[in-house]
């Protein structure tokens, strides 16, 4: 199998445990591309030219200011600091008014373009969400070829929503016929099962809250709170 890269850590992330498997990946993911985009990267024309055309998002920038790699950073943001005033220079010829003669509105769609692109580029992002792709790919691989992967499957914890989203939309493309509808009904019922059992867990702390349970135990719900966002928003 080609993607074997991929077996290895997907496999990983199912026994590290947690309240979704493809979380964890993604933080291992950041962390890999924040160091790579102020390392190897800075060597590979290819990974410049990239990385110049589409920067990267606050998060990502901020994450690489934590590197302690001054000089690699600004290297960075001065290249795609030339490329993007000249970008912008190209469309942002905003013609002058002559008298009366002049219509009263100006065309801004095209800087708004390019702006609007620049907003929604991060080469991190993009670089994550495609591996995750991969994963996700990987995942339905292994679920329909391997007992032991789907074993684990089936006793984690679920995954967060966006990621149970990707899941299921991945199945749609990768799977087909029996394997289709098995796949999504487990997947599912595992991710509802894993839902209400955080609804329980968070449904303890508050009952904890109440004088009559004070000296109940806690169980697992210290940080159920914590573990339900996670498993209702996104990572990234
Ligand atoms: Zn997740
Ligand atoms: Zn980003």
């Amino acid at each position: 199998m080609k993607e074997k890269i991929y077996t290895i850590p997907l496999t990983d992330a199912f026994s590290e445990g947690g309240e979704c498997p493809f979380c964890t990946l993604e933080k291992k993911l950041e962390a890999e591309q924040v160091s790579y985009a102020l390392g190897a990267s800075m060597m590979e024309p290819d990974s410049r030219i990239l990385s110049n055309e589409k920067g990267y998002c606050r998060r990502h920038f901020e994450q690489m200011s934590h590197e302690s790699k001054a000089l690699s950073l600004a290297l960075v943001l001065d290249t795609h600091l030339n490329e993007l005033i000249e970008k912008l220079e190209s469309v942002a010829k905003i013609p002058e008014a002559k008298g009366g003669l002049f219509k009263k509105t100006v065309d801004i769609a095209p800087i708004l373009e390019v702006l609007k692109k620049k907003e929604e580029s991060c080469l991190i992002c993009e670089k994550i969400q495609h591996t995750l792709e991969k994963f996700a790919e990987v995942f339905w691989y292994l679920y329909k070829n391997e007992p032991d992967f789907k074993e684990k499957v089936l006793e984690c914890q679920g995954f967060c929503l966006p990621h149970f989203q990707l899941l299921i939309t991945c199945a749609q493309r990768e799977l087909s016929g029996k394997a289709l509808s098995e796949g999504l009904r487990d997947i599912t019922a595992l991710e509802l099962d894993n839902l209400k059992r955080i609804n329980e867990e968070v449904n303890w702390f508050t009952k904890k809250f109440d004088y009559r349970y004070q000296n109940e135990p806690w169980h697992n719900s210290k940080d159920a709170p914590q573990r339900a966002m996670e498993k209702l928003s996104k990572f990234l």
